[in-house]
């Protein structure tokens, strides 16, 4: 399945270039109260909503998707955690280009682990990312991204795909500077997560994806996972034996190499084989109200 959220907090299914409205399924999710939960509540029954979903889809309304407005596919995420740098080359780019280290120390994962960013920074496609510092330099970096999709902590690699609720095209928007990651990489809009959520029948083998982003057209990265550092499971499983891993969770698995800069007018496409491909505007943050 593919799953998406748009427009008004509406749930959708994905069928070729049309979604059907399959709200009403949301319906199932416990009610939560205060203190509400440090995860998704629909990752975490997403089991069930999608058996409801099946229910539902004889009557549920179609619509274009290209009329939708489709919004970040996990609403709630307890933690966004992101790998560093994953991609031999991206680490040859980032060390041999000052624009990038900044004097920073560009290690190895196996060596750095991995990051945080803030929930506060998570965008659908058609929220767009708004630069903040644009007299700074502010890099795309095309990512696949793992939905957590039940707990657990000290999970091996060999049992990680057990945990995995499904896969999104990601961007990890990033101001280039000496500060830390994960305030660079947390500005409002810099985590861009879309089109959908895409399960992990329809993906395969996640350590064998294709993936591209370009720039007003122009090609940037190219690039598939076969060539992570770390793969899907390694990444769980080291993120795993440092935090306890939610549903809902997100993982940002790591850019390739071809990061570069945007400004505001720029159209970013970036494209994950068999996930889907997104379409993401840049704007100015200035003068946007607080
Ligand atoms: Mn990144």
């Amino acid at each position: 399945m593919l799953l998406c959220r748009f427009d008004a907090d509406r749930l959708g299914l994905v069928e070729g270039d049309r979604v059907r409205d399959v709200t009403p399924a949301l319906g199932i999710l416990p009610a939560h109260t205060y203190p509400l939960p440090r995860f998704d509540p629909l990752i975490a029954n997403l089991d069930a909503v999608m058996r409801c979903i099946r229910d539902l889809l004889p009557g549920a309304p179609s619509v274009p998707l290209a009329d939708v407005s489709l919004l970040s596919p996990v609403a709630n995420p307890g933690k966004i955690i992101a790998a560093p740098v994953n991609y031999l080359k991206h680490l040859d780019e980032a060390r041999n280009d000052a624009q990038i280290h900044h004097r920073n120390q560009v290690g190895e994962i196996q060596r750095v682990g991995v990051f945080l960013k803030a929930t506060s920074s998570l965008v659908g496609q058609d929220e767009g990312v708004a630069v903040k510092h644009a007299d700074r330099r502010n890099d795309h970096e095309a990512e696949v991204v793992v939905v957590i999709g039940k707990r657990g902590r000290d999970i091996p690699a060999a049992r990680a795909g057990e945990y995995i609720a499904g896969y999104c095209v990601g961007l990890d928007m990033t101001t280039r500077g000496p500060e830390e990651r994960s305030l660079r990489k947390s500005i409002d809009s810099y985590t861009v997560l879309g089109p959908w959520l895409a399960t992990p029948d329809e993906v395969g083998d996640p350590g064998n994806l294709g993936f591209w982003l370009t720039v007003n057209g122009q090609p940037r990265q190219r690039a598939n996972t076969r060539d992570l550092v770390l793969g899907i499971p390694q990444l769980i499983e080291l993120a795993s034996s440092f935090y306890t891993l939610h549903p809902g969770d997100l993982l940002f698995t790591g850019t390739p190499e071809g990061v570069g800069p945007v400004e505001p007018g720029d159209v970013i496409e970036v494209e994950v084989e068999r996930v889907g491909r997104m379409v993401v505007s840049v704007r100015s943050a200035a003068g946007e109200p607080a």
